[in-house]
């Protein structure tokens, strides 16, 4: 047995999309023995979502969306021009009760489950991924210097607490700066207008640029 799937029966599968997760879903299924036949809307891979984001490998900051004061944020994003998050009211019941779900995952007891849960996964992928770079030796232009998340308020930084509990449950290596490390982390915030209360880095992470996107 091979991910919950038998070698043996070398299976037909046909997986629709060729963003990052079908075309990694086909090559490990390909590498099992399965023919694997992928479909898209596009001409070609790689167009949609995983075209152009913005290259962040970061799985020590992967956390759900649904988490407590989310709810009293989504009236205000109603309200505003450009909201991080848009959701067109339907009564589509499948919509209804996707908004049912999140409403009910958005406790601090389930954010911290959900976290820790997102991390163990992204974490295990960013593994596989640098496996899958040394199999397939696909370069692209990578730098390893970490990622700074910046707070501005206090109450920001004391809030990270949770999220450092799960760092800290799954061995993330990561540093709690104040105003004077976030600024020897990076320079450049000496001359930076705004106000900071502190930060979190991750040392570990890494930013990704493709450069053979479409050979
Ligand atoms: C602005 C932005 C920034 C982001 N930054 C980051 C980041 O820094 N780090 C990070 O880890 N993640 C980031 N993400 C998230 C990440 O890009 C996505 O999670 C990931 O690309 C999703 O991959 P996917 O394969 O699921 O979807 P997609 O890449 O969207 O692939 C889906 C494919 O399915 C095809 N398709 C859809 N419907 C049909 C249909 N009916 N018939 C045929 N084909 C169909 C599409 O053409 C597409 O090729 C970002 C996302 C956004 C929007």
């Amino acid at each position: 047995m091979s991910n919950g799937i038998s070698k043996k029966s070398n299976m037909k599968i046909l997986i629709l999309g060729s963003g990052v997760i079908g075309t990694t879903t086909a090559y490990y299924l390909a590498r099992d023995g399965h023919e694997v036949t992928v479909i898209d809307r596009r001409g070609r891979p790689g167009l949609e979502t995983s075209f152009a984001n913005a290259g962040e490998i970061s799985p020590g900051y992967a956390s759900p969306r649904a988490g407590p004061g989310i709810p009293q944020k989504a009236i205000k994003w109603l309200m505003m021009a450009h909201p991080p998050l848009i959701l067109r009211a339907s009564l589509d019941p499948a919509m209804i009760e996707w908004m049912l779900r999140v409403l009910a995952n958005c406790t601090s007891k389930a954010y911290a489950i959900n976290k820790a849960r997102m991390v163990r996964i992204a974490e295990y992928s960013r593994d596989l991924m640098i496996a899958l770079r040394a199999e397939t030796a696909i370069a692209y232009d990578e730098r390893m210097q970490g990622t700074l998340q910046l707070f501005h308020e206090q109450k920001q930084v004391d809030a990270a607490h949770k999220d450092i509990e799960v760092l800290e449950q799954y061995g993330v290596p990561y540093q709690v700066l104040d105003r004077a490390g976030c600024i020897a982390a990076e320079p450049g915030l000496a001359n930076s207008p705004a106000t900071i209360a502190g930060g979190l880095r991750l040392p570990h992470d890494r930013n990704r640029r493709l450069l053979h996107l479409h050979q």
